[in-house]
This record gives structure tokens, C-alpha cells and sequence, in this order.
């Protein structure tokens, strides 16, 4: 997209229908519900069950296809590499919210496909949070492992 058209729309807007939005990364719709599904994607529903992808998403799945395609990575190493981003320092957890925190604790996953109860991300839209919305591209995703992990 234009770089100056770009700018003028809200990068987090949710705008894109599915089949434009697979159109647009040239994958099929089947692909993009395949990726919500394992938890790398989470578009807004629609109450008429519609996704709804902004240019955030488009940039994620951009990120997602290149690790696969160029990179040869798997599904499981892109959960993985989602779940190295150390939400619990983002948001700053307590000492005790990480000792029962599956996110902090077993990884593997990314943070937002675990289920949480007693801790600060219980109820949260995790589509609204920081953490899954700032990574939203190979470059913040890198950049982000490398200056929390240093
Ligand atoms: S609110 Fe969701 S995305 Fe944010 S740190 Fe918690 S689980 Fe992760």
C-alpha cells in the first residue's frame, strides 16, 4: 500500500473482510481460518460471525507466511517464537502472578492462547493489548525477544 495512504488509516482499524484480506496476501480464506485457529491471528468477530482483519493483521500474517515460506518454519516454531515475547515483563506481572501464569511458566504457545484466571490477564481483549498488537511484525518481533532477553 501507498506509504502516504497508509499513514492516514489507523494501522489497528478493523476494515478488511476475510476474502479481501486473502486476497490481499495472496493465501485462501481456509488458510487464514487455519491460522486463527492455531492462535496466531485474532480478528475481530463480527456478531454476524464476519472477520474483520485491519492492516496490523495483514502485516502478522506478511510476518507469518514469510517465516514459512522463506524461513521453512513450522506452525509450532512460529507458536513458539510468539511465545519467547516476554509478555510478563511488558505488562509487569508480579512475582506471584508468574508462579501460577502458564504463559511464564510452560511457553510454547503465545500468551493470548492460554486460558488465564487468577492473574491480570483474566477477561482482558487480547486483541486491545499491547502485547498482541505492538508485535505484530517479524521486525518487533525480533527486536523485542533481543532487548528483553539481553
Ligand atoms: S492480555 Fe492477552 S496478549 Fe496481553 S499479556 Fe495477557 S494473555 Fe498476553
Amino acid at each position: 500500500m501507498d506509504t502516504e495512504v497508509e499513514d492516514l488509516i489507523d494501522v489497528d482499524t478493523p476494515m478488511i473482510s476475510i476474502g479481501t484480506a486473502a486476497q490481499l496476501l495472496g493465501v485462501s480464506v481456509h488458510t487464514l481460518r487455519m491460522y486463527e485457529r492455531e492462535g496466531l491471528i485474532i480478528p475481530v468477530k463480527k456478531d454476524s460471525k464476519h472477520r474483520l482483519y485491519s492492516h496490523g493483521d495483514i502485516n502478522r500474517v506478511k510476518c507469518i507466511r514469510n517465516a514459512i515460506n522463506k524461513m521453512k518454519f513450522s506452525i509450532e516454531s512460529i507458536k513458539s517464537i510468539y511465545s519467547m515475547i516476554p509478555c510478563w515483563t511488558i505488562i509487569n506481572c508480579s512475582d506471584e502472578h508468574r508462579k501460577t501464569c502458564k504463559a511464564y511458566n510452560i511457553h510454547g504457545k503465545p500468551c493470548w492462547t492460554y486460558k488465564h484466571e487468577d492473574n491480570p490477564c483474566a477477561g482482558k481483549d487480547c486483541r486491545e493489548c499491547i502485547v498482541y498488537r505492538h508485535y505484530s511484525d517479524c521486525n518487533r518481533i525480533k527486536e523485542g525477544i533481543k532487548y528483553y532477553t539481553r
